[in-house]
């Protein structure tokens, strides 16, 4: 029972060098947050060594007790947050979570209506190689190239033309927030289950800052770790008593094994954090922040040339950056912020001229800067700073100097070593 450094120094180092990395860059992945000490208490610790298939008190194995005990509250604090009847918290991912929607709500070769990937939709909406591309039958509905909004008349349209058993609604890559009233009516015209992945913009609707899609959609599913900032994770809500038994079968035996103990019961902690008023004040300054960071980007007097964002602006923590009209490309805009160490993903535009290895746009992301302290003030700092970065000839090193001096501002897991 050696730490770490002495059994394995090369991993060890590998921790090390990460806690740096996170720690000197500006991390603005709009997937991405930084759990608190909490949260990695519990995914460090013994839990990690139990095997608890089945569900509390009806288990598989023995010993039980104790991690039955952090899965109900986990699931209390999950239903509790997002007012829902039934919770499920044993998904892996994301992706898990949304493979066992499916396999309870749709059959193989049934049709599914999603946001296509190119267009902000995830892998798991019917990605061709995805398995929900290889085991659905999939219809993608887009934006409109003009205002980069989601038509509902083109998602009714194709709802009625395709009579799909599942609608999905969420995305990875969208800027604003979705009508989930009017995707239930057109999931009920066409009798489809809708289904609401709210990967992305669960900690808004934690918070309050953001409609929830719980009382409108037959399924939720969402990951813990973006804008929640929790354990990296996925959970399922529902408050169809019929659904949720369909559920709990689909995530085991249906997808799973044994369930991550210690996450589960860093979820609880995540869930119970989120219901505090620091949480939404976090949300709140989240928000405000990639809206900060969308109006100086698209604002002329920052650089003297304005950088496109699609639709105008947000209303979410995060920001599309449009660079078909740019200098640099989504890859060079991408590898220039890196270099002034601000993280950032580059990301398609619809119909993008350029191959998905490159592509023509940026995903900006607030929620771990907002973590660490970001207000109004840093993020108005990081816009300029983004502006001045993605102009030709920018000075790289002053503005490293100016993102060393936010940081700095912001130390990140003051008492943490790796
Ligand atoms: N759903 C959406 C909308 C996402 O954006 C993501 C992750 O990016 C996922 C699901 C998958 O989550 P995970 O990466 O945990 O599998």
């Amino acid at each position: 029972n050696a730490p770490l450094a002495e059994v394995d120094p090369e991993i060890a180092q590998v921790l090390e060098r990460e806690l740096d990395r996170q720690r000197g860059y500006l991390e603005m992945i709009a997937s991405e947050n930084f759990v608190p000490v909490s949260v990695l208490q519990s995914q460090g610790s013994v839990l990690t060594n139990k095997y608890a298939e089945g569900y509390p008190g009806r288990r598989y194995y023995g010993g039980c007790e104790e991690v039955d005990v952090a899965e109900e509250l986990a699931i209390e604090r999950a239903k509790s947050l997002f007012g829902a009847g039934f919770a499920n918290v044993q998904p892996h991912s994301g992706a898990t979570a949304n493979a066992a929607v499916l396999h309870a709500i749709a059959r193989p070769g049934d049709t599914l209506l999603g946001l296509s990937l190119d267009h902000g939709g995830h892998l798991t909406h019917g990605m061709k190689i995805n398995f929900s591309g290889r085991l659905y039958d999939i219809v993608a509905y887009g934006v409109n190239p003009e205002t980069s909004l989601i038509d509902m008349d083109e998602v009714r349209r194709l709802a009625l033309e395709h009579k799909p058993k599942v609608i999905i609604a969420g995305w990875s890559a969208y800027p604003r927030q979705l009508d989930f009233a009017a995707f239930r009516a057109i999931a009920d015209e066409v009798g489809a289950y809708l289904w609401v992945d709210m990967a992305h913009f669960a900690g808004l609707v934690a918070a309050g800052v953001h409609p929830s899609p719980v009382p409108h959609a037959h399924v939720v599913s969402s990951t813990v770790h973006k804008t929640i900032g929790g354990p990296r994770s996925g959970i399922i809500l529902t408050n169809d008593a019929d659904l949720a038994k369909k559920i709990n079968t689909a995530v085991f035996p249906g997808q799973q094994g044994g369930p991550l103990m210690h996450v589960i019961a860093a979820k609880a902690t995540a869930f119970k954090l989120a219901a505090t008023p620091e949480f939404r004040e976090r949300q709140e300054r989240t928000v405000r922040g990639a809206s900060i960071i969308a109006d100086r980007l698209m604002q002329d007097d920052v650089t003297g040339a304005g950088v496109a964002v699609r639709s105008g602006g947000t209303d979410v923590h995060l920001v599309l950056v449009d660079l078909r009209d740019a200098a640099l490309d989504g890859k060079q805009a991408e590898d220039l912020l890196h270099e002034i160490h601000i993280t950032v993903n580059r990301n398609a535009v619809p119909n993008d001229p350029r191959p998905p290895m490159v592509t023509s746009g940026l995903r900006i992301g607030t929620p771990a800067l907002a973590t660490r302290g970001f207000g109004d003030a840093e993020f108005t700092e990081v816009a300029d700073i983004i502006a001045l970065a993605l102009q030709p000839g920018a000075d790289l090193e002053a503005l490293r100097a100016r993102v060393a001096t936010l940081a700095d501002a912001f130390p990140l897991y003051p008492s943490l070593q790796q």
